[in-house]
């Protein structure tokens, strides 16, 4: 279905349910934009709380979508509901992400070009949701067939999958995204989903050998236990007492009501049948995941002279059963280190804390590899329609981003100390391409303007991430350092060189009262979301990520295919020092940002509206904090000022022609002055449009949407 005849039949469906909507929407103001009362802080979340109290959790700011979680399950996720939003212009409707959806959807298919929705907001603020929610949409709303069912089928089956292996419970939510997800759906030019493609970013492999209290590991190990087949777990040598495991212990909660881990084991079974995991795969598989689990019960203790020896025999047996590896070799590897020497190699055995170390490193290694080339299956299945006639032509792309939110926890590490460096990266980017770009374009253009001022976290991101200055370069610096480098030291590098910077601090460099707040081993960076104080315990380890050189060999000789695949050759003969994770996490990001700018943006600002996980209970405390740093009244300032709609006047003209006499069928002046005929033809007033350089502004989008339909008409 075309745009227009979309949007005639949605026009149908809209007279039958307008009486019903409006109604509904009577609670507070749905678009911040359209009202003058609103441009106050307090107002702002007045109107917030109004509506979330009526239950109507979306509000716009233009395009924009506000989402305040409810914590309670809303009727407003169907089929009908879908119907209804389905081609309908943005404003005509109470807000919904389905609304969002929609419109990229058609902006994509109308202009041919490509688009992303950006998601954020803190941990537990509902963006996992939102993304699935928006998948769905797609997923229902499509055009159908078998094959493109097939696609469809495995995008949302790719959900249960990743969420198993890349989610868990964390302090501030059950089910925490523990990875960064930017998934693209790819679209032909008749609107059908024809594939997709996965990037993920550093997962938190921290995760698998320790929990900090009231947290799990990821759902994956509490599934396989709780829902795996007698059999199954016979197989794996595992029995039904997650208690039993070291690595799934720790937390102490492994039981959390809000999840049901034998239902999910289903669903995520399931899932890898219509993915079209293979038997083999399968196998392979949860024979990693058992075996990551053996691996937590294998013990060393020290003999007389300090070196470590084995305790566990059996559960070191399951391992090389289950990794399919010679028993003796990776015991040898366990507890000796391969040292070269000039024409030789020598043992050099480990004491307990090393073996310890040795074989955590082994389960993160095995884990975070696995999690990596399960994206690649799951990428692989998404691809594989490519043979359909139809692919061969152009194809757009929507790409969703849902990445782990901003989190500030009583201990906060190296984890975290990422995924706040990745937000604030996700908020400079939303500045650049509104608050910023936004207003260089009104200036590029010479359209009046008053500059909305707003505070600019470049600095922060700068201070982490900035060549031979940042966190991040102190840290690789202190990890490359042969000799005596530890978290200590790098503490005190990171005091050198960042000296008063005002948003960074330590126990050394504050003054008397928030030395008080500081332990002599931190370091506190003040972000754009608040300040969070880093223990730098593990910096050094983590970044390194260090795997001994025989353990890779072990694994690189392993019968169990995904094993081998994720152990690659090349990589256990290479000499040359990989780079180390926050580096490569930066680069990452680096390139997701790249390919973020190359799109067009529409943003889901999801907060959250309590810190229990109340059902509708609505803190205003902690929203006004979040509406405050996510920089909503600023981009309400430039929006309620500024144009929400801008197109180049050559593009303007081709399209809305026809409904001029003077311009139809050909205009053979300058395109600035066809325009002009046009918006005065059309009756525009002249507060509601702006002539820039090169193209022409429009203040609100009822404006355009009147324009459309007279094009239908
Ligand atoms: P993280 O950064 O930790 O991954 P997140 O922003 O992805 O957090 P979600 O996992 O999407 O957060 O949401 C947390 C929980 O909040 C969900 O498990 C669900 O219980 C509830 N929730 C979120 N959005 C909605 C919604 N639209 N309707 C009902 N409940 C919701
Ligand atoms: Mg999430």
């Amino acid at each position: 279905m075309g745009r227009f005849d979309s949007l005639l039949a949605a026009q149908n469906r809209k007279l039958d349910l307008e009486g019903a909507l409006i109604a509904r929407d009577r609670v507070g103001i749905q678009d911040f934009v359209l009202l003058d009362a609103y441009t106050s802080e307090t107002a702002f979340l007045d109107n917030l709380k109004k509506r979330f109290t009526g239950d109507l959790i979306y509000t716009y700011i233009g395009t924009l979508l506000v989402s305040v979680n409810p914590y309670k399950e809303l009727d407003i996720y169907n089929k009908k509901q879908m119907d209804i939003y389905m081609g309908v212009n943005f404003f005509e409707l109470p807000p919904h992400i389905y609304a969002l959806a929609d419109n990229a959807y058609h902006t994509m298919l109308s202009e041919a070009n490509n688009h992303f929705i950006l998601i954020s907001g803190e941990s537990g603020a509902g963006k996992t949701e939102a993304s699935k929610k928006i998948l769905q949409y797609y997923a229902v709303s499509c055009p159908s067939s078998a094959i493109l069912d097939t696609v469809r089928d495995r995008m949302l089956m790719s959900n249960p999958v990743l969420e198993a292996f890349g989610n868990a419970k964390t302090l501030k939510n059950d089910n925490s995204s523990r990875f960064g997800k930017y998934m693209d759906i790819q679209f032909d030019p008749q609107g059908d989903a024809v594939g997709g493609h996965i990037l993920s970013y550093l997962l938190e492999k921290s995760r698998v050998v320790h929990q900090n209290h009231g947290e799990r590991n990821f759902h994956v190990f509490y599934q396989l236990i709780e829902g795996g087949e007698e059999d199954l777990l016979r197989q794996l040598g595992l029995d039904k007492n997650c208690q039993h495991y070291k690595y799934l212990a720790q937390g102490e909660y492994s039981t959390v009501s809000a999840i049901n881990d034998k239902n999910d084991w289903k669903t995520m079974r399931n899932a890898l049948s219509v993915i079209d995991f293979d038997k083999a795969d399968i196998e392979h598989l949860f024979g990693i995941i058992a075996s990551v689990l053996h691996l937590g019960n294998v013990h060393f203790e020290g003999d007389s002279k300090g070196s470590a020896t084995l305790l566990g025999h059996a559960e070191l047996r399951w391992v090389s059963k289950l990794l399919s590896v010679n028993v003796q070799v990776l015991q040898e590897a366990l507890t000796f280190r391969k040292i070269e020497a000039k024409t030789d190699e020598v043992l050099s055995p480990f004491t307990v804390d090393h073996a310890i170390y040795a074989r955590d490193a082994l389960a993160k290694a095995i884990y975070g590899r696995t999690f990596n080339w399960l994206v690649n299956r799951i990428n692989q299945s998404l691809e594989n329609q490519v043979w359909r006639p139809c692919s061969i032509l152009r194809k757009n792309v929507i790409g969703l981003l849902d990445i782990y939110g901003f989190e500030v926890f009583h201990v906060n590490s190296f984890e975290q100390f990422c995924i706040n460096y990745c937000n604030e990266k996700l908020q400079q980017l939303f500045i650049q391409l509104t608050l910023k770009a936004e207003q260089e374009e009104y200036e590029a253009e010479g359209i009046g303007w008053e500059p909305v001022q707003f505070f600019n976290n470049k600095i922060i991101c700068d201070l982490v991430e900035e060549k031979h200055r940042g966190v991040i370069a102190v840290l690789d610096e202190e990890c490359l350092r042969p000799g005596d480098a530890t978290d200590l030291t790098f503490l005190g590098k990171l005091e050198e060189k960042m000296g008063h910077h005002p948003h960074f601090v330590t126990h050394m460099l504050a003054d008397k009262s928030t030395r008080r707040t500081l332990e002599r081993g931190d370091f506190r960076l003040l972000h754009y979301a608040g300040e969070v104080t880093y223990c730098v315990v593990g910096f050094i380890d983590k970044n390194n990520d260090l795997l001994y050189r025989n353990i890779k060999e072990v694994m690189h000789h392993s019968k169990n295919s995904i094993v081998r695949q994720c152990f690659q050759s090349t990589e256990s003969e290479s000499r040359r020092r990989p780079e180390t994770v926050a580096t490569q996490f930066k680069n990452s990001l680096l390139k997701l940002t790249e390919i973020l700018m190359s799109k067009e943006a529409w943003y889901v600002r999801c907060l959250k509206s309590n810190d229990s996980k109340k059902p509708g209970h609505f803190d205003d405390m902690l929203v006004r904090h979040q509406v405050k740093y996510l920089g909503l009244m600023e981009h309400l300032r430039v929006r309620r000022a500024g144009f929400a709609y801008r197109r180049r006047f050559d593009v303007f003209l081709q399209r809305y022609k026809p409904l001029c006499p003077a311009t139809w069928p050909h205009w053979r002046g300058p395109a600035a002055e066809g325009v002009e005929k046009l918006a005065q033809h059309l009756g525009y007033k002249p507060d509601e449009y702006k002539m820039g350089r090169t193209k022409i502004f429009i203040r609100h989008p009822r404006t355009l949407f009147a324009t459309e339909d007279a094009y239908e008409i």
